[in-house]
């Protein structure tokens, strides 16, 4: 914050925006400055605009005050990018959440930043239509949060991240007019230059705050088939993963779970299911007369790798009476309730930590071996889970918080288990992204490539479009 008192920026805020959506109460603000890693920051106000203008406005000021901003959709990050920190202001998109159109023809939705992705589909679901990218969160993520975070989800084997699903994105820049620009088409090919679109992606609100975008839509497949492998060991699980990808089928989901977790899953859950083991889910669309087949082929290849038991579905409303989706995103809540299984709440505070890792699948029976290993080493619990049809998985630990040698240890696992990711041509963050918690591992990525000079790049980008370094400053760069 610049020489400007405090007093002075709450004015000026509740002269652009009205009393009303100036919030000052210390206890929203609290509630609006934590994320769900779990990292908690301080600001001066959260503000709730309705339209870019505001924005535009807000920016202005705070560029002209050296104030820091901070866009925030509904701060389920777990990379620590979601958090204010310096005072600043959170720009919360609660009130500009509105679907402002959708063509079937030229597949496309147009949104405002703070609409949550589960809106997105539960509107295009009428006409046989969704949005792909899913993540775990997305009944709370929003279009800003996911663009931003450069999000990704169950079903990212077969549709990839959000970047590859952006068409169109109105943005304002942290310049001293507080630029509106609107970058990329409504049309499938664009060539506008430089891709600033796909820059935005995955920038974590450092070089833009995204107030609108149009999105590309894709029909609902006309069946899914579903088969849940048990498995005795991680590596038998992802033989199995091996053989399918090389079954020439393109899955549209593929995720995995270890065996901890599937129990306490299933606990939270109350399924009364007598399989147990790793679990590996995997489903592919196509037509319903070929279900049958596509079901053999899932079946035999986790037998083949060893499965001790399998559960079939041949649609998606079989997979939905089985609940055999719901296990996978009960994952990290699960491993929330393992952590505080395994404290005593009247003395400790429970911090779990969640891994985003990438390897080539073909590395992911070596990569998991030697997560189990780092488990023994560290003596920390690592519950592994992911989607693993890319190769990413969430190993995931839970320590005291108010254990500082436990501390110490975690963040010392942590750098270990990039380092496996890069060590088998892997990647530190697959869709977490860098926040706070993995800006050493960007450098140890980039070092390990060869590739510093990246870093350079990077830095300089982010000094053209914030000079004064005002947005979400001190995140991943
Ligand atoms: C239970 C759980 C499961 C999850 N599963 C997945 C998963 O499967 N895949 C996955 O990718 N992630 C997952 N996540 C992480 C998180 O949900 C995603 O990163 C999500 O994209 C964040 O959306 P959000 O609206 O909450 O954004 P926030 O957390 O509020 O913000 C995320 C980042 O985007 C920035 N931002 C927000 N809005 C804007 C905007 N309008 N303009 C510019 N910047 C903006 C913020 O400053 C921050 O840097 C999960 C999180 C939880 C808690």
């Amino acid at each position: 914050m610049g020489d400007i008192t405090k007093d002075k920026i709450i004015s000026r805020l509740r002269d652009i925006l009205g009393k009303e959506y100036v919030e000052t109460d210390p206890a929203a603000i609290k509630l609006y400055s934590k994320e769900a890693s779990g990292l908690e920051g301080v600001a001066v106000a959260v503000v709730f605009p309705e339209k870019t203008e505001e924005i535009s406005e807000i920016v202005r000021f705070a560029y002209e005050n050296d104030i820091k901003i901070y866009p925030q959709g509904s701060a389920t990050d777990l990379a620590g990018a979601a958090i204010p920190q310096h005072h600043g202001i959170v720009i919360s998109f609660d009130r500009m959440n509105k679907i402002k159109g959708y063509s079937i023809v030229d597949s496309y939705i147009i949104a405002e930043a703070g609409a949550r992705v589960i809106e997105l589909n539960d509107l295009l679901a009428k006409e046989g239509y969704m949005f792909p990218v899913d993540p775990a969160s997305m009944k709370a993520a929003t279009v800003g949060g996911v663009i931003a975070a450069g999000g990704g989800g169950l079903r990212g084997a077969l549709y990839g991240t959000m970047r590859e699903w952006l068409m169109e994105l109105e943005v304002v820049l942290p310049d001293e007019n507080g630029s509106v620009i609107k970058v990329g088409c409504r049309t499938t090919k664009c060539r506008q230059g430089y891709d600033l679109v796909r820059l935005f992606a995955g920038s974590e609100g450092t070089l833009g705050i995204v107030t609108e975008a149009t999105l590309k839509i894709t029909p609902i497949p006309e069946n899914i088939v579903t088969v849940a492998g048990f498995f005795d060991t991680l590596e038998q699980a992802m033989d199995a993963v091996v053989g399918i990808k090389k079954a020439r089928i393109s899955p549209y989901a593929m995720e995995f779970i270890d065996a901890k977790t599937v129990e306490i899953g299933k606990q939270n859950l109350n399924l009364d299911w007598d399989v147990k083991g790793n679990m590996l889910i995997v489903s592919v669309s196509g037509p319903v007369e070929i279900a049958d087949k596509h079901v053999k082929i899932l079946s035999e290849n986790m037998e083949k790798a060893k499965a001790t038991n399998t559960l079939k579905a041949t649609s998606q409303d079989e997979a939905e009476k089985l609940r055999i989706f719901d296990l996978r995103r009960a994952c990290y809540p699960s491993a929330i309730q393992l952590a505080a299984q395994s404290m005593d709440p009247e003395k400790s505070k429970p911090l779990i930590l969640i891994e985003d890792i990438a390897v080539p699948p073909t590395k992911l029976p070596e990569t998991v071996k030697q997560l189990r290993d780092l488990e023994e080493k560290y003596g920390l619990p690592l519950a592994i889970f992911g989607h693993v049809g890319d190769g990413n998985l969430h190993p995931t630990t839970w320590i005291d918080a108010t254990d500082e040698e436990a501390k110490k240890k975690v963040w010392e696992m942590f750098d270990e288990i990039m380092e496996i990711a890069l060590k088998m041509g892997g990647t530190i963050s697959a869709e977490h992204g860098i926040g706070l918690h993995k800006k050493k591992g960007l450098e140890m990525e980039m070092k390990h490539r060869k590739s510093e000079k990246a870093l350079e790049l990077m830095r300089e980008i982010k000094k053209i479009f914030d000079p004064k370094n005002i947005l979400n400053p001190g995140k991943v760069i």
